[in-house]
């Protein structure tokens, strides 16, 4: 049985965590829930955003099933998102787009996997603001090497590109793609403009795909003319492996492609640990009112369970989620051609509804 960290979240996130659980059972997932706080609850219980213990009992049971966190205004940590990530070495962030016959989908055919890198760019948090007495300091290093002269009303954000880290997301791109049998690997990326970290990620990027030459394809888009393609022939992509910013921008666009936030999963990946959770947020607006979609979570628990090495149960999951998805009639009103939130079915009933076709596939087999 396979111990896993649950993280219910914030907003949406306890709804669309317990949909989640109902079709994880229905699947005979073989999983031990260990639940552990993070975000709003976490800070009411336990005094902290992001106690020690939930990022220990990830580290325990290296896997994890998380819901959306909001990240706090003010102080406190940037987000607890790019926290988690930071703290457990979850370098590579993956996406799949793919086609799960929503009305809303533009595409029948789009099958694209984002690999973000999800620690450096300008994630990395080194900014400078307006007012920061530091700005002045900065700026005049800046003015002294490089004539560059600057308003005195400025704020400065570093984006932070190292070979390590760029090496690491392209050799895990080109395993993904080695392990899940695509043919492509494009880096995406600026460096025609931002030449030395750009630079840097394209480089390393054709240094780490010798290593696989004559097995996987190795190719490279510029950013702006990617998300032209993504929306003219996304047909043509296969696996995109992009800095961090780009990687955040591009995965809503490919959301975007297959009929939104509510059917995209990820996960997060670092050595020997694994973070899942769907692309979009707490949603606060929606929280409590049984009206999100839990698509993009179970698909995400579909992830994990291949993760784990339970793939016929993920199987089962993903093929009763397609079902549901083209039938049409108990989705929630994203799923829907009126998107009439009146007539649609609420988080909860379209979790059941999924858990039953689990239930008639498991009967049938
Ligand atoms: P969001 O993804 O929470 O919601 C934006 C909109 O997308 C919603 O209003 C809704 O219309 C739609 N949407 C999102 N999830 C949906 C679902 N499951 N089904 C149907 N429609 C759905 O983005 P936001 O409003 O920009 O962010 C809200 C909070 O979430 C912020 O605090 C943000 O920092 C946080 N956030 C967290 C994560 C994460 O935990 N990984 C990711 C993104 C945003």
């Amino acid at each position: 049985m396979a111990k896993v960290t649950l993280i219910r979240g914030d907003g949406v996130g306890p709804e669309v965590i317990r949909a989640a659980q109902i079709c994880l059972e229905a699947a005979g997932a073989d999983i031990e829930w260990e639940e552990a706080l993070a975000g709003e609850a976490a800070r009411k219980e336990q005094g902290s955003l992001l106690p020690s213990q939930t990022l220990d009992s990830i580290r325990r049971n290296k896997v994890a099933l998380k819901g959306p966190l909001t990240t706090p205004v003010g102080g406190g940590f940037r987000s607890l998102n790019v926290e988690i990530r930071r703290r457990l070495d979850l370098y590579a962030c993956l996406r799949p787009a793919r086609f799960w016959g929503s009305v809303h989908s533009l595409y029948k055919d789009v099958d694209i996997v984002i690999v973000r890198e999800n620690k450096e760019d300008l994630y990395a948090g080194i900014e400078f603001d307006i007012d920061d007495e530091f700005t002045g300091i900065v700026k005049d290093e800046i003015r002294k090497r490089t004539q560059q002269e600057f308003s005195s009303h400025t704020a400065i954000s570093l984006k932070i590109i190292s070979q390590e880290e760029a090496a690491r997301i392209a050799r895990f791109a080109f395993e993904y793609a080695l392990a899940n049998r695509r043919k492509k690997v494009s880096c995406v990326h600026k460096a025609n403009i931002i030449k030395f970290s750009d630079g840097l990620f394209l480089k390393t990027f054709y240094e780490v795909a010798k290593e696989y030459e004559g097995k996987i394809e190795a190719n490279d888009i510029i950013v702006d003319n990617l998300a032209m393609q993504l929306v003219q022939k996304p047909q043509n992509l296969d696996v995109l492996v992009l800095p961090n910013l780009y990687g955040d921008i591009i995965s809503d666009l490919a959301a975007g492609l297959i009929g939104g936030l509510g059917i995209a999963p990820g996960a997060n990946l670092g050595d020997g640990m694994a973070v899942f959770e769907p692309v979009h947020g707490a949603a606060p607006k929606y929280a409590g009112k049984n009206m999100v979609n839990p698509t993009a979570t179970i698909l995400s628990a579909v992830l994990m369970l291949h993760y784990l090495g339970q793939k016929r149960e993920a199987a089962i999951l993903e093929k009763a989620v397609r079902r549901v998805i083209e039938e049409g009639k108990v989705v929630t009103y994203d799923l829907r051609q009126d998107r009439d939130k009146n007539k649609a079915a609420g988080t909860q009933e379209m979790a059941e509804e999924i858990a039953k076709k689990v239930r008639e596939i498991r009967e049938k087999d």
